[in-house]
């Protein structure tokens, strides 16, 4: 038994990893492992599992084994414990027969503290696996233990006989995976039938949740990743196709983006993954081949360019975003082509009945108009009370209007069109459309052709969705996916039935010009510097950028500034090794930065008015200058004042400016703005004051 107190722990989290505090479940799970107790860790991604087996390694006499399914994964976990001054090795087939002799010396002479290794290569270390110089056992991704699960590797199988032929080493097994099914699974192969338990929430607040119907679905991803300069996502689809044809169209806008999928060969997807890892490209175009071994921090965003199959599948692959704990977005877009698509590869499978019901909740998810957040985390069966506010409809709660006359159009043409026909013929009949589909069946004749003229096609397409999820009409997948009443439609029709629907939610656009304006001033922010610095030392010591520093880290010296070792040190995830090799060259780009910026104060207005002249609006500007309105208005009122061509009257009514001229009178020609902000009974903001005095103070 290792006794250690909290300050110890502590102590060195800070000096080798860089942390203050541990996460929620951490510590426990640390004493627990120290104590020499088997432990089963489930934690969502990014939950900071690592941690929990890496810093017991640094109090064990003997090396913590790492077993990790993924080759390729193994060495960005030992360049990140070298990046922070921990003595770590692997041992993989993928090594020569000197590198492993090297491991070897590195275990004889007890310098190694962990060692990483591939289940298959465990017979090869026959000679260490003995309790002298195996201290504890870490089970990595142990759900694929597991024939449950999709991840399901063969090798995982052996791993029993780790406890029993090492009946005192601790073993953690670590997952992501909340299944109870495979958490039996796991500790039942694993013979540890006693581990203590951790079990995490799986609500990953920092990332945003959002839903959107697919059209125009390029454009849409275009939009969103110019929206987003210099951030780093993973695009999910569902053919192999897909992924290369979305790359290649992204490429053609100028985006710096990669294909990845089963299909390509070993080295180039090696190639294509070492590339996202090492911020070379932004984005990956990909199957759902791609992520397990993604360790990534700085994954920003993750689309799902079609729906995944089921809930398990999606909140993985959304996991792989924001692992830093920093703001990331999930955007899933949703079509009933692709449900029907789905389907069809459901039919020609095992367990139709259990995958039916999963498609079936993940489609819900989709068409939610509650919290999403809450029917996500419901399906893992964790119940959270409050709305998550941090979603789409949190965000932008739909709202209801009477539909009743829309879907009695609907509903007739579904009718008229005798169940034969699938929705997108019956939204051109609704329409009027005069294509192929419609004028070679005569459906021009039809009594309800182009009774919904003037409802968009997309918009049909929102309602028709809700009338199914309602129950009113139903699509018949086994023929042709045709649109069909149900019992329900009737009352629509016949009994006066009301209906409820809510209005599809306008995605905002951005004008270009405001896009490529705020690009140019991102670069030059302190982040974008040290983003850069970062880049380039990761470069010289080949390793992946967030080793050097993750976002999180970053965004901390952004914010902080550190000049000296002590300040910098300050800093969560700068840790004793960090400070040593990073800190110096750091804090030479923050000097410099802040030394430019002294010497560029004076052109702070110039700038705005550039930006104004540009045509972007206020809160453009300021967005774009990441100050607030109230400052640009100041920037704005002293160019006016110096005779810049600047129209301050568009902010202002005739009104409001002739209120604030009476109140100079009253007060004086006070100058100060609290006074008139008062007088006027608090109710002009105080932007419209500073306007209304400039004004008048030209005038004068
Ligand atoms: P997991 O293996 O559970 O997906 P990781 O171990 O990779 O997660 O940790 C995710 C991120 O969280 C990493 O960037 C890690 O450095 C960071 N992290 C872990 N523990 C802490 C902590 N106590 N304080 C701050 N950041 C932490
Ligand atoms: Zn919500």
């Amino acid at each position: 038994m290792v006794e250690i107190e909290e300050k110890e722990l502590l102590a060195k989290l800070k000096t080798n990893f860089g942390y203050d505090s541990f996460r929620l479940e951490q510590q426990k799970i640390i004493e627990n492992i120290l104590a020499k107790k088997d432990t089963l860790v489930i934690m969502p991604t990014g939950g900071g599992k690592s941690i929990c087996y890496q810093l017991p390694a640094l109090f064990f006499k003997g090396i913590t084994l790492v077993i990790s399914p993924l080759i390729a994964l193994m060495k960005d976990q030992v360049d990140s414990l070298k990046a922070n001054g921990i003595s770590a090795a692997f041992f993989n087939s993928s090594q020569s027969s000197e590198e492993h002799e090297q491991v070897f010396d590195g275990i004889a002479s007890g310098k190694i503290r962990l060692l990483y290794v591939a289940p298959e290569s465990l017979p090869l270390l026959q000679n260490i696996l003995n309790q002298n110089y195996i201290s504890c056992i870490a089970i990595d991704e142990a759900h694929c233990i597991s024939s449950w699960g999709h991840d399901f590797r063969p090798s995982y199988k052996q791993l029993a006989f780790l406890k029993k032929s090492l009946p005192d080493v601790p073993v953690v097994a670590l997952t992501a995976t909340a299944d109870k099914a495979t958490q039996e699974d796991i500790v039942d192969q694993l013979a540890i039938p006693h581990a203590t338990r951790f079990i995490s929430s799986f609500n990953r607040e920092n990332i945003t949740l959002e839903v959107r119907p697919a059209n125009d679905r390029v454009k849409q991803i275009i939009s969103f990743i110019e929206d987003r300069p210099n951030q780093c996502g993973i695009i999910y689809c569902l053919s192999r196709k897909a992924t290369e044809q979305l790359a290649g169209k992204l490429q053609k806008s100028n985006i710096s983006a990669i294909a990845y999928h089963a299909g390509l060969s070993f080295d180039e997807r090696a190639r294509a993954q070492e590339a996202f890892i090492k911020d070379d490209v932004e984005v990956v175009c990909a199957t759902i081949a791609f992520g397990m071994g993604i360790d990534k921090s700085n994954v920003r965003w993750v689309i799902h360019y079609n729906m995944p199959k089921n809930i398990e599948g999606y909140y993985q692959e959304i996991g792989r975003s924001g692992r830093d704990g920093l703001p990331s977005e999930a955007l899933l877009f949703h079509s009933y082509a692709d449900v029907i698509q789905l389907r069809q590869f459901i039919e020609n499978t095992g367990n139709k009945d259990v995958q039916e019901a999963k498609l079936e909740r993940m489609k819900q998810f989709a068409e939610a108009t509650d919290c999403r957040r809450k029917v996500l985390l419901s399906y893992f069966g964790e119940l959270i009370e409050k709305d998550c506010g941090n979603c789409d409809v949190c965000k932008n709660p739909p709202k209801f209007f009477d539909g009743t006359v829309i879907a009695q159009k609907a509903l007739s043409a579904i009718y008229r069109l005798k169940g034969k026909e699938a929705m997108g013929t019956v939204i051109d009949v609704l329409r009027g459309a005069q294509n192929a589909a419609v004028l070679d069946k005569n459906y021009q004749s039809l009594k309800t052709y182009g009774a919904g003229r003037d409802i968009a096609w997309r918009d049909w397409q929102h309602y028709l969705i809700q009338l199914m999820n309602q129950g009113y009409c139903q699509i018949a997948f086994h023929l042709n996916n045709s649109l069909q009443l149900t019992e329900f439609s009737k009352k629509v029709l016949f009994e006066g039935e009301k209906i409820k629907l809510t209005s599809p939610v306008e995605v905002k656009k951005e004008e270009r010009v405001v896009k490529k304006k705020k690009k140019e001033a991102l670069n030059n922010t302190l982040f974008e510097r040290l983003r850069k610095l970062r880049y380039r030392i990761a470069k010289e010591e080949d390793i992946a950028a967030y080793l050097v520093f993750n976002d999180a880290t970053l965004r901390e010296i952004e914010k902080n500034r550190p000049t000296t070792d002590n300040e910098f040190l300050s800093i969560s995830g700068v840790g004793q090794r960090k400070l040593e090799v990073y800190g110096g060259e750091f804090m030479e780009e923050i000097k410099s930065f802040l030394n430019e910026k002294k010497k560029n104060k004076k052109d702070t207005t110039i700038e705005t008015y550039k930006l104004y002249n540009d045509g972007l609006t206020v809160e453009e500007i300021a967005e774009t200058r990441n100050l607030k309105t109230t400052t640009i208005f100041s920037h704005l009122s002293k160019l006016y004042l110096e005779g810049k061509d600047v129209s301050l009257d568009k902010f202002i009514t005739p009104d409001i400016l002739k209120e604030i001229a009476n109140a100079k009178k009253v007060l004086k020609g006070e100058v100060a703005l609290k006074p008139y902000f008062e007088f006027l009974g608090e109710k002009i903001p105080y932007e419209q004051i500073r306007i209304g005095l400039t004004i008048l103070q030209k005038k004068r």
